[in-house]
């Protein structure tokens, strides 16, 4: 037989790839496949495009940045990982073919310093469903708690219920440090709340077709079962790792490396496992990366810059009463002093903002002469009282 080569891909046909010829041109049997695809997508609305655009990770990033304070690096690994992430689910017949494996993430840095807020901007820019799990609620299957499979249930939950949706959104898994082993050594005891967790999870992130039920809780046997692949799930895990900076260094001083750089250039598979984690689980979170904790000067920048920044969200609630309000720039400085003082990261701003902010939208909606509120430092500190401009007297 002649050996025919597709036109499109430059492959030869065999026993599993069929060609088709029409006159000099081939077509293989998954060229086809693809077009076919496309045509469908087309098809069904050019709305799928357009909902899913193909930014480069240099557009994803500025996308980021509108969001999320600082974190550069963080930001740019993501970037990539997402952009190949688009690639994959985008093509998934040619990226599978090609035996291209998505790449999982690892986020890890202090609390409050963005991690979730990332991969949540993420989700939204690239329009895949995304979901929330804790790792510290989930149990082996069959212990008292939370199932894995519950993780997939939400993001079928968050996709609408349309399964190939969800295929192809994001699982951000918070806490994934609380689920280290508690030693190093593999005990004759089964470690239930470490190991076993791990184990379940890694099922899931290295991609399997998984049965969840419905209507969520535990599995049973009458439950009818909602079947999903997870191979082009992405998956961000995310925790503080406390710790894991003296192991580090440990094996730094040990091996007689002196020079310092961040942490996830530092850092080795060795050094996660010796933090708790499963060498399966450490092999499928290929793309590593650390946040910084948020300083002073960043907190300032995250009350004031973001698109939905906190400042910007009360502004546009006082807006509804015709009032304006400012922060002065000492108050905002004094807040990040206080959020710093906490050790609360930036989840403690909205916490403080909204203890200085009750009282003003407590009295602003009923005295109508009230046009603008300003928030001064005393207001922050001392508790003062905020100063009031009036429609045509200034009293404070
Ligand atoms: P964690 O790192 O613990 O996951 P989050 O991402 O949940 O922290 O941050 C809590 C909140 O603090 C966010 O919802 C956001 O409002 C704010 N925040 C934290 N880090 C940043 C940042 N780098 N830029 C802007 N806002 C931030």
């Amino acid at each position: 037989m002649e050996n025919l080569r597709c036109s499109f891909c430059g492959e030869l046909a065999d026993e599993n790839r069929k060609m088709i010829r029409r006159g000099n041109l081939c077509i293989c049997n998954e060229c086809a496949e693809d077009f076919n695809d496309e045509f469908k997508g087309l098809e069904g609305s050019n709305l799928e495009r357009q909902r899913r655009p193909m930014l480069n990770p240099m557009q994803i990033k500025e996308k980021l940045d509108e969001y999320v304070i600082g974190q550069e690096e963080a930001k740019k690994t993501l970037s990539v990982a997402v952009y190949n992430h688009m690639k994959i689910i985008n093509n998934p017949k040619k990226t599978k073919r090609a035996g291209v494996q998505k790449s999982n993430v690892l986020l890890i840095g202090p609390s409050g310093c963005g991690k979730t807020l990332l991969a949540q901007t993420l989700a939204k820019i690239i329009k895949v469903p995304f979901a929330i799990a804790d790792a510290t609620t989930l149990t082996e299957a069959g212990y008292v708690g939370e199932d894995v499979e519950n993780i997939l249930l939400k993001l079928i939950q968050a996709a609408n219920y349309n399964i190939k949706e969800a295929q192809k959104g994001i699982i951000f898994i918070d806490e994934i440090d609380k689920i280290a082993r508690k030693s190093e050594n593999v005990s004759i005891t089964r470690d239930v709340s470490g190991e076993g967790v791990q184990q379940a999870l890694l099922k899931i992130i290295e991609g399997t077709v998984a049965s969840v039920p419905g209507q969520g809780g535990r599995k049973h046997p009458m439950q009818e079962m909602i079947k999903i692949d997870t191979s082009n799930i992405l998956f961000i895990c995310s925790g503080a790792f406390e710790g894991l900076n003296q192991i580090v260094d440990a094996r730094k001083e040990a091996e007689g490396i002196t020079y310092s750089s961040a942490l996830h250039e530092e850092l080795t598979a060795a050094d996660l496992l010796k933090f708790g984690l499963i060498p399966e689980l450490i092999g499928r979170l290929q793309v590593i990366t650390s946040l910084n904790p948020l300083d002073e000067q960043d907190l300032v920048h995250i009350m004031k810059e973001p698109r939905n920044s906190l400042i910007k969200q009360y502004q546009t609630l006082l807006e509804f009463d015709h009032v304006d309000l400012e922060f002065e720039d000492d108050a905002i400085q004094s807040i990040a002093q206080l959020a710093i003082e906490r050790h609360t990261g930036a989840r403690g701003l909205r916490t403080i903002i909204e203890k200085i902010m009750r009282d003003v939208m407590y009295l602003v909606p009923s005295n109508e002469d009230i046009k603008k509120v300003i928030i001064t430092q005393e207001t922050v500190l001392f508790n003062d009282d905020p100063v009031f401009i009036f429609a045509d007297k200034n009293v404070s």
